[in-house]
């Protein structure tokens, strides 16, 4: 746990919350500023800042934990889909710097998130982009 993470302070019962699930591994609640109702954080009980540094075997529970939450959303909120989003650094938006995967319930008519402009890419650009993220694999 590290001391001044508030998410760390949350999973592990130091602060209070609204929590929709909790196991050994993680805590499941309701986000405080949600963009859509039933709005949730799957939080890792242990502090990782960010998935570059999540265990593998943490990271592995994460995706069938969020399936199990969102399918609960569906049929306890009569959600229609939901969107997983999970930011990585502030430069992508992340404001707690502990690992967290959002849970965000969908409705038809619902407010548009998730959502960005497509641009265009060139064929030479995409070649070097290519190499360049390959080449660190
Ligand atoms: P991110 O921008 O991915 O780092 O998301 C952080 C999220 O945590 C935001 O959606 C906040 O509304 C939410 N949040 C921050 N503090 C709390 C808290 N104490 N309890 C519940 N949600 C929180
Ligand atoms: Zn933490």
């Amino acid at each position: 746990m590290k001391e001044d993470c508030i998410f760390c302070k949350i999973a592990n019962g130091l602060i209070p919350a609204r929590k929709l699930y909790e196991d050994d591994d993680f805590c499941v609640i309701l986000d405080l500023g949600p963009a859509t109702k039933g709005h949730a954080l799957i939080l890792p009980k242990e502090h990782y800042r960010d998935i570059c540094e999540l265990e593998e075997t943490v990271a592995a529970k994460v995706l069938p934990l969020a399936g199990k939450i969102g399918k609960a959303m569906k049929k306890g909120l009569g959600c229609h889909g939901f969107n997983l989003v999970q930011n990585n650094g502030e430069a992508a938006g992340q404001t707690v710097l502990h690992f967290h995967m959002h849970v965000i319930p969908r409705y038809e008519n619902g407010p548009r998130i998730v959502a960005w402009e497509p641009g265009t890419v060139s064929e030479k650009e995409a070649e070097k982009i290519v190499e360049a993220v390959r080449a660190e694999l």
